[in-house]
C-alpha cells in the first residue's frame, strides 16, 4: 500500500497518509481543516507533470540534409585497413552500404 504525501494549501502543513490506490484522496487538512493537495512521491510510479512533453527525438529537415551530405563523402580508392591482422577467415564481410 503506497504512502501518499499531502500538503495543506492553507497552513503548509505536510503529512503522509497510508492509503490504497483506490482510496479517495484526502480533501482537508487534519490540522486546520483547509484544503490539501496530494503530492507525488517517488514510489507512486506515475508522474504527471503540468503540461507539454519533451520532443528530443524529433528530427527536422535539417537533420535529413546533414545525413545526406555525410553519406556522399568519405570513400577513397584503395583504402586498406592497417589494423586488420587477423587472417584465416575465407569469408570476407563487406561493410553494409546503404544508399
Ligand atoms: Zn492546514
Amino acid at each position: 500500500m503506497p504512502t501518499y504525501q499531502y500538503r495543506c494549501t492553507a497552513c503548509k502543513h505536510e503529512f503522509e497518509e497510508l492509503q490504497s490506490m483506490t482510496d479517495e484522496p484526502l480533501q482537508s487538512c487534519p490540522k486546520c481543516g483547509g484544503r490539501v493537495k496530494r503530492l507525488i512521491s517517488g514510489g507512486a510510479g506515475v508522474i504527471f507533470k503540468g503540461s507539454g512533453f519533451y520532443a528530443t527525438d524529433y528530427r527536422g529537415p535539417k537533420y535529413k540534409k546533414d545525413a545526406a551530405l555525410d553519406s556522399s563523402s568519405g570513400s577513397g580508392p584503395g583504402k586498406s585497413d592497417p589494423g586488420s591482422s587477423k587472417t584465416g577467415s575465407s569469408e570476407v564481410k563487406s561493410p553494409a552500404g546503404k544508399g
